[in-house]
């Protein structure tokens, strides 16, 4: 079910309580995300309206509602198959490919940072094994090209296969 879905604006969303780690998948591709474990129905439906988010949600009840504007249904309970669905709705390939990733955690922007200036406060094998560093604007949360980073490609890869 997908109700006010178009492909010309970058989509921001907000996620339902059973959709955590989609959430901070979207945010590490680059999606602006918002999600809270304790978040009503009531409070996804008034916060996508205000902030034009389009609400993804496992519960079709909720995607059923007429006072929503712009809602994708999630089929899958398959993480990988999540993110598909959703990036297979919204993305062109050009936003996959520009996109700078948001903060998992707190869903804030990030800027790369260089080596020099987070000296101390990783441990060093980090420092010593990786070259490229981003820190969250918001949190302060520093991350570097490891492991999520080769998860994303494979992803991104699958899906830009898929995608015009
Ligand atoms: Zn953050």
């Amino acid at each position: 079910m997908k109700k006010g879905l178009k492909k010309t604006d970058l989509p921001r969303f907000i996620a339902d309580v059973m959709l955590g780690s989609l959430s901070r998948w979207l945010r590490l591709f680059g999606f602006d995300t918002l999600y809270r474990n304790d978040f009503t129905d009531k409070q996804l439906i008034k916060l996508s309206l205000q902030e034009d988010r389009v609400l993804l949600t496992r519960d079709i009840a909720l995607a059923k509602s007429k006072l929503l504007k712009k809602v994708l249904l999630i089929q899958s309970e398959e993480i990988k198959e999540q993110i598909k669905e959703v990036l297979l709705s919204f993305c062109s390939k050009l936003d996959l490919l520009n996109l700078k990733p948001r903060c998992p955690v707190c869903n804030g922007e990030t800027e790369s940072i260089k080596k020099e200036e987070i000296r101390g406060q990783l441990p060093d094998y980090v420092l010593f094994s990786n070259q490229e560093f981003i820190i969250c604007k918001s949190c302060g949360k520093i991350y570097w090209k490891g492991t999520h980073k080769e998860k994303i490609d494979e992803v991104k890869k699958e899906i830009l296969k898929n995608l015009k």
